[in-house]
């Protein structure tokens, strides 16, 4: 079988009130509004609160994954950008940030984090052009959790020495920070916000696929009144954020994206002394045991591998199933994902999106054929696809084994394999049977199970009857080949402090 064949129509959707053969009613279209929007035709370099070209002057164009159409074009940073914006970023430390007092910095951060909140319809409806979200994700998720978290790290900004006692925390300088596409905005702030709080200036390299929301991002630092420098911004490839975090004057470096990209930063800043938090892939279990209430459930494993089209680090994206609960629990995932409405992200109905670009497209593509090729069984809703943009289908396998590729590899696209176990024995040895180790679920009834599942796992973040559930006092982050650090919370605050006695970030 292939992935041209017709997936297998929808099966009896009795328990969603309806006659067997009887089709679920078709929402109207209800799109978000983009008159509001105003996206520049191109974007230069955002270096001491300007707007810059590169040098050479060079550029290229984003797109929008649901339509492939252009959306605007931005700068491709040069090393000698780099080297200006790091340049600007010091002094900006030097001379301004770091001499304010925490209370001061604090203004700042409440004044992003409420601006955020008054513009959050403009960045949600960028954010889900640039990055085919559905916009009830970007409008409920993302821009709130990204004002959620400046607002969070602004407590902190003067009380840094209650949250270290008998220690004198200090900024460190200029921190280098590379995001992904998955969570363009929200990554920013989970970055942007401890640094500031901690005293420390920015520059920070968006995906290339999705740097819009970032450059807006740079109007609100400008509406904000941030000093000139402290934020800084730029466009490049991937060697352009290779060269960001190896820039000598970088104290510490953020990275959030693919392990094979964290293992390349490891290896090229060991032995350099500069601080550094990698947050990187995942293959999380989400572990259903037959007490759990089976409905609740459901939602939350739709919500753990189809929430952003399955494009999330910590997406539950290996269920375990205990073995007397199979079938049902099987009958309702299918009829549940034969429910979820695949189409224009700007749709207010939408559930899931268009994927980020056509490599990612592919890669779901080549993964989710090596499933069918090993023997594993496939489930797709009979869904219409969009005929432009890059679009998946919400994709169930089971008859998955251990050693399949879809069982162990990320795919970070909207497919979930399916497995079953026996005891909490088993399920513990094939959850923690993965070289990643960011995050699991754990569904049941009883409490003490949760606690003995959530001591066995080797997974940073553990969720109990929910799944993706994120807050800004809450730390993230992996074992294993998921990356170290942590981000969020008091322990992603450390992670930008000199908690060193003499002051020399233990370099
Ligand atoms: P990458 O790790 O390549 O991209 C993440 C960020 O790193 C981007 O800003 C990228 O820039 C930058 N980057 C790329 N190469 C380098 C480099 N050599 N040095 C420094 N920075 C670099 O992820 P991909 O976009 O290629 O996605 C590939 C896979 O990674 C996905 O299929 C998924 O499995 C995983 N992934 C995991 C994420 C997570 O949240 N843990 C997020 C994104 C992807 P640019 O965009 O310009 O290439």
């Amino acid at each position: 079988m292939t992935l041209t064949k017709k997936p297998e129509s929808r099966p009896a959707t009795a328990s969603w009130g309806l006659a067997s053969g009887e089709s679920p009613w078709e929402y109207a279209p209800a799109p978000e509004s983009t008159d509001h929007i105003r996206i520049e035709p191109e974007y230069g370099l955002f270096i001491g609160n300007e707007f810059r070209r590169s040098k050479p002057r060079k550029t290229f164009t984003v797109i929008n994954p649901a339509t492939e159409e252009p959306l605007s074009k931005v700068a491709h940073a040069s090393k000698a950008d780099v080297a200006r914006a790091v340049a600007t970023a010091k002094e900006a430390h030097r001379s301004s940030w770091s001499k304010l007092p925490g209370r001061e910095r604090a203004k700042y951060l409440y004044r992003i984090a409420r601006i955020l909140q008054e513009r959050s319809r403009e960045f949600a409806v960028v954010e889900s052009m640039n990055s085919g979200k559905p916009i009830k994700e970007s409008r409920d998720v993302d821009v709130p959790l990204a004002a959620a978290h400046f607002f969070y790290y602004a407590g902190w900004a003067d009380k840094l020495e209650y949250a270290y006692p008998n220690r004198q925390p200090r900024s460190i300088g200029v921190v280098a920070q590379v995001i992904p596409w998955n969570f363009p905005l929200l990554m920013l702030a989970w970055k942007i916000a401890p640094a500031l709080a901690a005293g420390n200036t920015v520059v920070l390299k968006p995906a290339s696929t999705t740097p819009l929301t970032a450059y807006l991002f740079a109007d609100v630092v400008r509406q904000a009144e941030l000093p000139p420098g402290v934020v800084n911004i730029i466009t490049g490839p991937g060697e352009i954020g290779m060269e960001l975090v190896r820039h000598p004057d970088v104290g510490k470096v953020a990275f959030t994206g693919s392990t094979a990209v964290g293992k390349m930063i490891a290896r090229a800043l060991a032995g350099t002394g500069k601080k550094v938090t990698l947050e990187l892939g995942g293959k999380a279990a989400n572990i259903v045991f037959d007490d759990a209430p089976l409905d609740q459930a459901i939602e939350g494993i739709i919500n753990g591998i189809y929430f952003n089209q399955g494009e999330v680090c910590c997406a539950g994206s290996r269920l375990f199933v205990q073995e007397s609960v199979h079938e049902p629990l099987l009958d309702k995932l299918k009829a549940r994902l034969s429910t979820l409405r695949v189409g224009d992200p700007l749709d207010k109905n939408t559930d899931v999106g268009a994927i980020n670009s056509a490599g990612q497209l592919a890669k779901i593509e080549e993964l989710v054929q090596s499933g069918i090729d090993e023997g594993a069984e496939i489930f797709q809703p009979d869904c219409v696809l969009p005929d432009k943009g890059f679009f998946f289908r919400p994709t169930l396998f089971t008859g998955v084994s251990q050693s399949h590729r879809i069982a162990q590899e990320e795919i970070f696209g909207p497919v979930l394999s399916v497995l079953t176990f026996r005891t909490p024995e088993e399920a513990i040895e094939k959850a923690n049977n993965t070289p990643y180790g960011l995050s699991a679920g754990v569904w049941t009834e009883k409490g003490s199970r949760i606690f003995k599942m959530v001591g066995a796992m080797k997974a940073g973040v553990v969720w109990a009857n929910t799944f993706n559930r994120f807050d800004p006092t809450s730390p993230f982050g992996g074992y294993k080949e998921s990356g170290y650090g942590r981000e969020g919370g008091i322990h992603g605050l450390g992670a930008y402090l000199d908690l060193s006695a003499n002051g020399t970030n233990g370099r």
